[in-house]
């Protein structure tokens, strides 16, 4: 994964100190021509959870998924210990591995309570670890859904900002990347827009701490999927499908073209993932979902982007 191209701007105390004097306060953020200038490349590359697809095992599942014109495969958050055994169905069924959805472990990184937090640090460092051996493209983390820790708003992103730095450098070394997921405020009050997600990656500042947009989440959260994107685009590695209803996209009147033309924007080349119910018979109801979103990216164009 590449790293991205960064400001360093020296603070105004050390340039006045004699310029050369680094040791001042840093502050980093994104160049904003990554953000202001669009990027070609982009790809529209279909993964699902497992859950949403019909079939008595493992197998059965990839195979069909593979049969669909699916890429890849997003897996549950239980890998730790079962390494080899997801890579090997995966790979036979020639699909790639999409994130693994990990989730909040209980809110146990955030919590009140300083031990928990310690846990659950040990723990997201095992579930990167493994995530890096399956060649996943990260690790989607919930600081808390509601009621899973006492500390306020201001307090989790404080807490954040202080342990992030140290996982995101055990991703980096396990060739991970934590992805950190808004949810919408029904499911949890701390994290809500891409933007949040993403002034967090900026002041972490590191390629191992991402972020990912949930479809589902971002109808009731944002006021443009477009915009979204492109504030969390250097940052951005994984997306969740799901209508309106959190049914299958095509059935109800979500669209997803203002969406995929931020994507188209920011270049995204990762995997967009099935996160929902579904409507009616999934073998038939699937590949229509899957149809309709190429036609709704041949849709999302951009004046001067291929
Ligand atoms: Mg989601």
């Amino acid at each position: 994964m590449g790293m991205h191209r960064r400001h360093f701007l020296v603070s105004t105390a050390a340039l006045a100190a004699g310029g050369m004097a680094f040791s001042g306060a840093k502050m980093v953020w994104a160049v904003p021509g990554e953000i202001s200038t669009p990027r070609s490349g982009a790809q529209l590359k279909l993964s699902s959870q497992l859950g949403v697809i019909p079939g008595k095992s493992l197998e059965e599942k990839l195979e069909k998924m593979k049969k669909w014109g699916f890429d890849a495969v997003e897996l549950p958050g239980d890998i730790v210990g079962k390494v080899e055994m997801y890579a090997k169905a995966v790979a036979n069924a020639g699909l790639k591995i999409s994130a693994v959805c990990w989730g909040s472990a209980g809110g146990a990184l955030v919590s009140e309570d300083e031990n928990r937090r310690k846990d659950g640090i040990r723990m997201i460092k095992e579930v990167l670890s493994a995530a890096g051996e399956l060649q996943s493209t990260g690790v989607i983390y919930v600081p808390a859904f509601n009621g899973q820790t006492k500390l306020t708003n201001q307090e989790i992103r404080k807490v954040l900002l202080d342990i992030l730095p140290e996982i995101g450098e055990h991703a980096v070394s396990v060739k991970s990347r934590v992805l950190l997921e808004p949810l919408n405020r029904k499911e949890a009050f701390f994290l809500r827009q891409v933007a949040d997600a993403a002034a967090i990656c900026r002041d972490v500042n590191s390629p191992g701490i991402c972020l990912m947009g949930d479809f589902y989440h971002m109808y009731i959260e944002e006021p443009s999927d477009f915009a979204a994107f492109v504030a969390g685009g250097p940052w951005l590695h994984h997306v969740h499908l799901a209508s309106r209803i959190r049914v299958l996209p095509g059935q109800d009147e979500r669209s997803f073209v203002d969406g995929f033309r931020g994507l188209k924007w920011v270049g995204y080349q990762d995997y967009c993932s099935f996160e929902c119910g579904v409507q009616g018979d999934r073998e038939v109801e699937i590949p229509k979902a899957m149809a309709f979103l190429h036609e709704e990216w041949e849709k999302a164009t951009l004046p001067g982007v291929a």
